[in-house]
């Protein structure tokens, strides 16, 4: 595990090799009022050393599920007292994958784990207006795709919108290309400057263009 401080509020937790060979990243951004979790990792043990992080933080702790997939779900069970925030459509996602995940990725579990989902769910968007963290539905690679915008220190938290190493931006989609592409010009929207996915490293806003153009070659 690598612990990384990015920005003034942004803390990079990186679990090396953790699924199928790739790094998976847990941002932590410590907002003036609440602390958020991005991404829940692979049971419990991956949390671990974030709990400990923040063992001595009295804020509250909001967490946050870019999408339904095992890597960043399984987790959620350190979590069941805390607000944890998903698109309305990960919950039927989360079910109707977990039976497949839970056999096929098992070997990748760490710690314990058990479906739960979250318990605060939206359609467009939805801001903790105070901390200057704004968080939007942006669908491309598993469908129930959501991202987070740190306005304070301009980080965007992509989930797995990009693909998983710097040879290969243009992830797997669940979705069409063209609402794919309109993710992409959502997030260019927005003033950025570190761009945080799931497995990638971390990059600059430039990563949106290359994707397009990587797009336009395939
Ligand atoms: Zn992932």
């Amino acid at each position: 595990m690598r612990i990384e401080k990015l920005t003034k509020r942004t803390t990079i937790f990186t679990i090396f090799e953790a699924c199928e060979g790739f790094d998976l990243h847990i941002q932590l951004i410590e907002g003036k009022h609440r602390n958020y979790v991005i991404d829940t990792g692979l049971g419990s043990k991956s949390l671990e050393p974030i709990l400990t992080y923040l063992k001595d933080s009295e804020k509250e702790l909001i967490v946050i599920n870019t999408h339904h997939h095992y890597d960043h779900i399984w987790g959620n069970l350190c979590f069941k007292n805390h607000t944890i925030i998903g698109h309305r459509k990960i919950l039927e996602a989360i079910d109707n994958d977990w039976q497949r995940a839970t056999t096929l990725f098992i070997e990748w579990k760490q710690g314990e784990i058990e479906k739960v989902y979250p318990n605060l769910v939206f359609d467009d968007c939805v801001s903790f207006v105070d901390d200057g963290i704004e968080i939007f539905y942006a669908p491309g690679h598993a469908g129930c795709d959501i991202a987070i915008y740190d306005a304070v220190d301009q980080t965007l938290n992509v989930g797995d919108n990009i693909g998983d190493t710097p040879e290969n931006l243009v992830p797997d989609l669940t979705c069409d290309v063209d609402t794919y592409k309109a993710s992409l010009a959502r997030y260019e929207t927005y003033k950025v400057r570190h761009v945080i996915s799931g497995h990638n490293c971390i990059m600059d806003a430039s990563v949106f263009q290359k994707i397009r153009q990587a797009l336009s070659n395939e």
